[in-house]
């Protein structure tokens, strides 16, 4: 898609659910995930538990959360509660992205709702939120909780639960995210989804996966935003 079609996507935009890790902030900007991923990994070997030697060299944690998942629901208890304070811990030297206040104010000023759709827990969600004076312009927050670990995006729920909680009409809406399962939950819903590559090596995966467009920028999605107008 063109940056037209970005045009025709956000002027038919009214609802606007955005991931958190990416499109707002850099979570672990200042404790990186592959420390936290490491950290993680331990708690499954003291449990002894040996987990594969992909999931001990991951650089994501969300990968031992979900290899966790296959284990006893006790430990993937213990794992995502141990992640939760790791993101709670990290929050305070999160990164704000570029663009992102700009996108929330745009929104804000032309009267449309936004949701955070995000793998991510809630508490560290909105101590950003209020850390960063942002909480008066998200209508909605769909994340992780301790007992939807295993419904996490990829998997449809955040979304459909974001949607119901803004009573959107779904033709209305549009998720952005950076990562490919981002994609892959807004089209489960039958929702449009833009794809935000951060990095160089996000355009393809993101355009293979089907996002129906692609920025670079967040600032491009603000100045949409703010010039399409809900008609
Ligand atoms: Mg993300």
């Amino acid at each position: 898609m063109t940056s037209s079609g970005l045009d025709e996507l956000i002027a038919r935009t009214h609802y606007v659910l955005l991931d958190f890790d990416g499109p707002i902030c850099s979570v672990f900007a200042g404790i990186p995930a592959p420390t936290v991923a490491s950290r993680l990994t331990k708690i499954l070997l003291d449990a002894g538990v040996t987990p594969p030697v992909e999931i001990i060299e991951t650089d994501d944690p969300f990968d031992v959360l979900r290899y966790a998942t296959t284990h006893t629901p006790e430990l993937a208890t213990d794992i995502e509660t141990a992640f939760r304070a790791e993101e709670l811990t990290a929050i305070a030297s999160a990164a704000p992205t570029p663009g992102a206040t700009e996108t929330l104010h745009a929104c804000h000023d032309t009267g449309r709702p936004v949701a955070i759709v995000s793998n991510n827990s809630e508490a560290a969600i909105r101590t950003y939120l209020a850390t960063h004076a942002l909480t008066d312009h998200i209508a909605y927050i769909s994340t992780r909780t301790h007992t939807d670990i295993a419904r996490l995006k990829p998997h449809p729920h955040l979304v459909t639960q974001a949607i119901h909680g803004l009573d959107a009409d779904p033709t209305r809406c549009v998720l952005v995210g950076d990562s490919t399962t981002d994609v892959q939950a807004a089209h489960a819903t039958g929702i449009a989804a833009i794809g935000y590559a951060n990095a160089a090596n996000k355009t393809q995966r993101l355009t293979d996966t089907g996002a129906d467009t692609i920025i670079i920028h967040m600032t491009t999605l603000a100045n949409a935003l703010r010039f399409l107008h809900f008609v």
